[in-house]
């Protein structure tokens, strides 16, 4: 069966674009993280999306399983051949088309990163609305597929609020195409949207129209230390009912900039127990973020270099936690309120773990979003992201924020769904890939 399918992916995308050997499959075959890794039936690296929709036929009537990859930066273990599938990888589909200026809307190939199309839409004083620090390998397929969220989340919202429109293939290779993006267009079931956040399950995403914010040359950022993560929320709910438009609002622990601060060599200009990033285009919010209440150090930029230089406090977080140790990464929404409570208790839970480990947080503060990284126990043993998961839902969260469930969290889908919401998913997933190629190990459990 193994090697009529080849043939056939070979006469799909040509012999060059089919990868067999185990050296040009290793670097599809593991996640960024070193958590998850399997091995890949073959990779196909389709061109256009008639070649996406050909290898879609071709393993349909193998009834072979497809994972899509774009750039392989998701951290849930939803974009590698865990169970032997094909991997098809978007990248070739990197084309970037013209900007459309009165619309503020570009059309770009699933497989362009997210630093190309940034790139691509700046002359015109425009952005993409989504920023993440995996810019240069992230794709945008990849972005729309796990809705990413971002950075920028708190002025602009999820990946799904700058999809103006896209493409997709099924996986019996039918070619489901809406990319006009227009702005108001009220005919029938959200696709679009519905694809947004599918994970790979309900369609190989080809092309994508989004829609563009206005670029924001002069900004301000800050870091900004408190007495604990209570008068850090508190701070960011005063800012915004204050009207601040915050183009960023993230939340760091003590321990996690000490762990930074290793890995880069450069000590955090601001130590306290929370320290928030602030960032902001409006120069007449300073004034705001200089009198906040329960401020204990300030430290600002508004030059480009500078600027970066406190961010690099911020992104390196991912980067650090990695060097550590195959991380557990646990992604979560928390109630605003229940924020501070949840710190201390993963603290406490990781505390009494064992093996010992390392527990690392860092988040979105503004949207309740925490990233909870623990490093110690073995990449296999789920002992610490079944108790993390658990005390989520008893708090009132979501187990996943903005990574998605992946293979890694599908077991615990009940914790954040009804068995309704998981049929309804489920009869949505048969209707759209009947015969079970796409992504069949992540999401549903
Ligand atoms: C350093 C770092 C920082 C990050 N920061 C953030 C952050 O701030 N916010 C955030 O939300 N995420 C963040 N992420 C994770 C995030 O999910 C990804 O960076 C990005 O959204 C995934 O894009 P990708 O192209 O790498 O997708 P991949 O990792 O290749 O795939 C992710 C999932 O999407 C599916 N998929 C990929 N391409 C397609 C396609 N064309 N059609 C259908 N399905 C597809 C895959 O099957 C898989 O299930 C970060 C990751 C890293 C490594």
């Amino acid at each position: 069966v193994i090697s009529g399918l080849v043939d056939d992916l070979r006469s799909a995308v040509g012999a060059d674009q089919v990868l067999v050997d185990a050296d040009l499959r290793a670097g599809y075959e593991v996640d960024w993280t070193g958590r998850f890794r399997g091995r890949a039936a073959a990779v196909v690296r389709p061109g256009t999306t008639a070649e996406v929709a050909a290898v879609l036929r071709a393993c349909a009537g193998h009834g072979a399983a497809v994972v899509p990859q774009g750039g392989n930066t998701g951290l849930v273990g939803g974009s590698v051949p865990l169970a032997g599938e094909v991997v098809l990888s978007l990248r070739r589909l990197g084309g970037l088309g013209e900007v459309d200026p009165l619309a503020g809307a570009v059309t770009v190939g699933a497989g362009a990163t997210l630093a190309a199309v940034q790139a691509h839409v700046a002359p015109g004083g425009l952005a993409v609305g989504v920023d993440l620090s995996a810019r240069d390998s992230a794709t945008i397929g990849g972005m729309v597929a796990t809705n990413a969220g971002g950075l920028a989340f708190v002025r602009h919202g999820p990946m799904r609020a700058q999809v103006a429109g896209l493409e997709a293939v099924l996986g019996d290779g039918r070619v489901l195409s809406h990319l006009g993006g227009l702005a108001k267009d009220n005919t029938g079931y959200d696709l679009v949207g519905l694809l947004c956040g599918s994970e790979g399950t309900l369609g190989v995403i080809t092309a994508v129209r989004l829609r563009l914010v206005p670029l924001v040359g002069e900004r301000t950022a800050a870091l900004v230390g408190f007495a604990d993560v209570g008068a850090a929320m508190g701070a960011v709910a005063g800012l915004r009912r204050a009207g601040v438009a915050l183009e960023a609002a993230e939340l760091m622990l003590e321990d996690g900039l000490a762990v930074v601060a290793e890995h880069l060599g450069v000590p955090s200009p601001v130590t306290a127990p929370a320290v928030l990033l602030l960032e902001w285009a409006d120069p007449r919010s300073t004034e705001a973020v200089a009198s906040l209440d329960g401020a204990t150090a300030v430290a600002v930029a508004d030059e480009p270099a500078p600027r970066a230089r406190l961010w690099r406090h911020r992104e390196a977080h991912t980067e650090a936690v990695n060097a550590l140790g195959v991380p557990h990464k646990l992604d979560v929404t928390l109630p605003l309120t229940a924020v501070p409570r949840f710190v201390d208790e993963v603290r406490a839970l990781v505390a009494e773990a064992s093996p010992p480990s390392t527990c690392v947080l860092f988040g979105h503060a503004a949207d309740g979003n925490l990233h909870v990284n623990v490093v110690g126990p073995p990449p296999e043993d789920d002992t610490m992201d079944d108790a993390v998961l658990r005390l989520v839902a008893e708090r009132g969260g979501s187990i996943s924020s903005e990574h998605g469930i992946g293979s890694a969290k599908r077991r615990w889908l009940h914790l954040s769904r009804s068995p309704t919401e998981v049929a309804a998913m489920r009869a949505i997933k048969e209707a759209l890939d009947p015969v079970g190629v796409l992504n069949p190990n992540v999401l549903l459990p």
